[in-house]
């Protein structure tokens, strides 16, 4: 087992320290090129050829370590230097942007998402080489610096610089220990489109009498909202479900081997799970629709008899594959239409395709038995298609060309985006020796 005295341990969370130092809040566009340097000066070290691509707003960061691009697996490691904002910071226990080290915990902003995540890969290669004098295959790093804010410009260096990407797996940006202290690999995410509905019904506000002869705002947007689904869950729009790909047998087979949450008690939940009770079955494959938020007419303190003119919905459907978030999109608004409501005006704000797939191949089958053995058996370890959550895999399999899994250091208490953000020690250390234990066996396959 590594320890923190070890000096290969102690390098790594000196990087870890000074990484977690660069305040790197993409929302606020603040120390994004510090930190990219940053980034650029450790894969110096480490012996990378490394670029920094900045031909739009927030620079790309990207190294390789090739041995031999003909006769070696490429691995390519996606992650992302940038972090969500730290407010409120009054709910903080410590300065968010300085790594604090408890007993068992690295508590600062971004340590669980994701830096400690890119520190200890990198801390794995170290411990591989040191054991056996070079690399165990080429090693491709792409690190975006506008992950936060919706991936921002990805996609354009993408496409730009498609030539440098090619790989035969993607190690994704993270991963956790699940509720169940499983270790959890996973293969996919959602897509999504969010959009907003927004009802006028007259030039003015008016006195809430005339409620006897004018409808207002309030009702048209709530009755448009109630055409889009029916309580038990289900999607009303017509045609939603029908690019909708129906999972594998062996993807079902996965889900069916995982541990379902117990949301019911854990949320105080006051309504009936919906679809119950194929809770991981829906998480991994089912799309949903969601009214984010919903404002209207006087919201303040007390009565204001008003009929308000005015009534906006912020809404997204979390998708799979193959649906197309512009084409849904159209699906709604067309249904609106169809149903008398013209007048609601719908505005697509952003959309992002969903990736899923079975984690079958010969590489990924010799990462998940790798985990098996260090980390005590099957029961031990949790292989899931997709992840109920949204990111840019599907634009990084455009242009990788590369199935990809995320796995990483952080569990299921991390605080991703909330005060307090940390990850245990234990789970960093673990990672560092599992991973390295994966990196000896890729030689082989
Ligand atoms: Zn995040």
């Amino acid at each position: 087992m590594l320890k923190l005295t070890d000096p290969l341990i102690e390098e790594s969370i000196e990087n870890l320290k000074e990484y977690i130092s660069f305040p790197s809040v993409s929302a606020k566009n603040q120390s994004i090129n510090e930190t990219a340097n940053f980034l650029k000066k450790l894969f110096d070290d480490l012996g990378a050829e490394v670029q920094i691509l900045d031909d739009y707003s927030k620079p790309l960061v990207y190294a390789e370590l090739i041995l031999d691009e003909s006769t070696n697996k490429t691995i390519l490691i996606y992650d992302h230097y940038d972090v969500q904002p730290e407010e409120p910071v009054e709910l903080w226990y410590s300065d968010p942007f300085e790594l604090k080290i408890t007993k068992d915990k690295f508590i600062a902003r971004g340590v669980s998402d994701c830096k400690a995540d890119l520190i200890s890969r990198i801390t794995a290669l170290k411990l591989y080489k040191q054991e056996n004098g070079d690399w165990p295959c080429n090693i491709k790093f792409v690190i975006e610096g506008g992950e936060e804010i919706a991936s921002e410009n990805l996609e354009e260096y993408l496409k730009k610089y498609s030539s440098l990407f090619s790989a035969d797996l993607v190690i994704w940006e993270s991963g956790i220990k699940n509720e169940n202290e499983q270790f959890s690999f996973n293969g996919g995410n959602k897509g999504i489109v969010c959009f907003e509905l927004e009802a006028i019904s007259a030039s003015t506000d008016l006195h809430s009498s005339f409620a006897a002869v004018v409808d207002s705002a309030s009702w048209r947007l709530n009755e448009a909202l109630s055409l889009l689904r029916s309580s038990n869950g289900e999607i009303l729009i017509p045609g939603f479900y029908d690019d909708v790909l129906d999972p594998s047998d062996r993807e079902k087979e996965l889900v069916d081997n995982t541990i379902a949450p117990d949301f019911k008690s854990k949320w105080d939940l006051k309504t009936d799970l919906l679809k119950n009770p194929s809770i991981n079955y829906n998480l991994a494959f089912s799309p949903t629709i969601n009214i984010e938020g919903i404002s209207t007419g006087w919201e303040g303190e007390g009565v204001k008899t008003v009929t308000p003119k005015k009534a906006i919905a912020k809404l997204e459907c979390r998708l799979v594959p193959d649906q197309d978030p512009k084409d849904i999109f159209n699906k709604i608004n067309a249904y609106l239409s169809e149903n008398g409501f013209e007048d609601v005006k719908a505005t697509y704000l952003m959309g992002e395709k969903s990736y899923r797939w079975d984690l079958d191949s010969k590489i990924t089958n010799k990462l998940i038995e790798t985990a098996v053995n260090y980390y005590g058996g099957k029961d031990k370890v949790e292989v899931l298609p997709s992840s109920p959550g949204t990111g840019p895999m599907h634009l990084v399999n455009q242009y990788t060309k590369a199935p990809i899994v995320s796995c990483g250091v952080s569990y299921s208490q991390a605080n991703n985006h909330a005060p307090n953000e940390n990850i245990r020690i234990n789970d960093y250390l673990e990672f560092i020796e599992f991973f390295e234990k994966f990196l000896t066996e890729v030689k082989g396959i």
